[in-house]
């Protein structure tokens, strides 16, 4: 059986983590491998009288791997929790997931263990910091019709509005007063807003706050992201939404699955951070599904996963569907935290529209990133893509103060720098 943690690495971070523990407590670390019931010295720092190995204290860390701990009993509560959970944290960071793991990780009852696991990852790559960017709904015009959104074009109960390139470069403006450092300019697919007048604004604002910007409009043409990026665009987020390209395919009539992760492949050419995801709940999604999703969020090696349940609207056809399960919602964050490691990862407005403490909940299993919103109050109601969203009679000033006391509440930072990809970002090939 190939061993899920990779060994590459392994020893070399296991002596980098027990060098400080046995420098912090009297205590000295073996590093083992399971040879059928036995376990082998794999690495570690060997000194005299322990050569042998006999005794000591087994902390397993996966099916192949274990950690000898000599003199555990004499070590305090505190040194042994800070040593369990070092030592987690490594079997943590070498885990390669299996479709077959996510699954059954999937069906388990107990969002507690993932959670926790996500929570200790998310500290050691994100640090304590949390991340605002500031929304700005600018446009509900769309010319898709998919099945679960509220937008679709067939929707014709809605009022659609699209704000003026002021009123955006105003918001921004706002967005920066607020202390935020990215604004996300979100839409609709809107055929009437042309791609020079999307340029211009994202000119405006960089010229005029310096935020960084982030794009959430949808499909277009390779050439078109290009002069997005060339005014100064920084980000882009496309949910890949599902990674079944049947289900995709039949959620999103006229779309194609393949078209989808090719823009993907040609944001990230062209340099942009690029941010992915998916909704979880979906008519017709199994969990073996979303154990793809989630090794796809892995291949497509994204900056930004964004992840949500599904919320039936009542003016499309699958408002009769079962809205997404919230602990299968959490979990499944959990796990995009445990699979793609050093990624942003939002605790989303949709999260928190379906439970009251969904956006904490999320922040203390794997998130780092919250989506305050700094649309005008009087465009919110119109911008419905599921019901009964949170914040639409907020102003923005409301959501920055609510924001703020959540991330202070959970003991945690508001981040003070533009929260870029932790990855090291390849230069633009095209
Ligand atoms: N037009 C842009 C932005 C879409 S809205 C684009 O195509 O990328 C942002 C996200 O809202 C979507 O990607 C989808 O995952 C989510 N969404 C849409 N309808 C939803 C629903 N009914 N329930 C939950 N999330 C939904």
């Amino acid at each position: 059986m190939e061993s899920a943690i990779s060994t590459s690495k392994i020893k070399e971070d296991f002596l980098a983590a027990a060098e400080a523990l046995e420098s912090a407590y009297v205590v000295s670390l073996h590093l083992m491998r399971r040879k059928g019931l036995r376990l082998e010295f794999a690495a570690g720092r060997m000194i005299e009288g322990d050569g042998m190995l006999t005794g000591g204290h087994i902390l397993d860390l996966d099916s192949q791997w274990a950690v000898k701990v000599m003199n555990w009993g004499l070590l305090s509560e505190k040194a042994r929790r800070h040593i369990e959970a070092s030592m987690q944290l490594l079997a943590i960071r070498y885990h390669q997931w299996t479709k077959e793991e996510l699954v059954i990780a999937l069906q388990k009852d107990d969002p507690c263990d993932i959670g926790q696991k996500a929570d200790l990852l998310r500290e050691a790559v994100c640090g304590n910091e949390v991340h605002r960017r500031g929304l700005i709904e600018f446009s509900n015009y769309c010319s898709r019709n998919c099945s679960y959104c509220g937008l679709r074009r067939d929707n014709r109960k809605l009022t659609r509005y699209r704000m003026t390139e002021e009123e955006i470069v105003e918001s921004s403006r706002h967005a920066q007063k607020l202390g935020y450092r990215t604004v996300v300019l979100q839409s609709g697919e809107d055929g009437g807003l042309k791609t020079e007048d999307l340029c211009w604004i994202i000119e405006k604002i960089k010229n005029r706050t310096g935020l960084a910007v982030t794009l959430s409009v949808g499909e277009k043409t390779k050439e078109e992201y290009r002069q997005l990026k060339d005014a100064g665009a920084d980000r882009y987020l496309m949910r890949f939404e599902t990674s079944n390209k049947a289900l995709y395919e039949r959620l999103k009539p006229g779309a194609s699955f393949g078209r989808r992760l090719q823009c993907l492949t040609e944001l990230r050419e062209l340099g942009y951070q690029v941010g992915s995801g998916c909704m979880v709940g979906m008519p017709g999604q199994t969990l073996g599904d979303l154990a793809d999703d989630l090794l796809l969020m892995k291949k497509l090696d994204l900056d930004m996963v964004g992840v949500g349940p599904f919320i039936p609207h009542p003016e499309t056809p699958l408002k009769d569907e079962t809205q997404g399960d919230f602990q299968l919602t959490l979990k499944f964050l959990a796990l995009v935290r445990l699979v793609t490691q050093n990624t942003h990862i939002p605790a989303t407005t949709a999260l928190g529209s379906i439970h009251p403490f969904g956006r904490q909940m999320a922040l203390q299993r794997g998130a780092n990133v919250i989506m305050p919103n700094v649309t005008p109050p009087k465009y919110r109601k119109f911008y419905e893509i599921y019901p009964n969203k949170i914040c639409i009679t907020e102003k923005p000033s409301d959501c920055a103060g609510c924001v703020g006391s959540m991330i202070h509440s959970l003991g945690r930072k508001i981040a003070s720098g533009p929260g870029d990809s932790l990855k090291v970002l390849p230069a633009a090939k095209d």
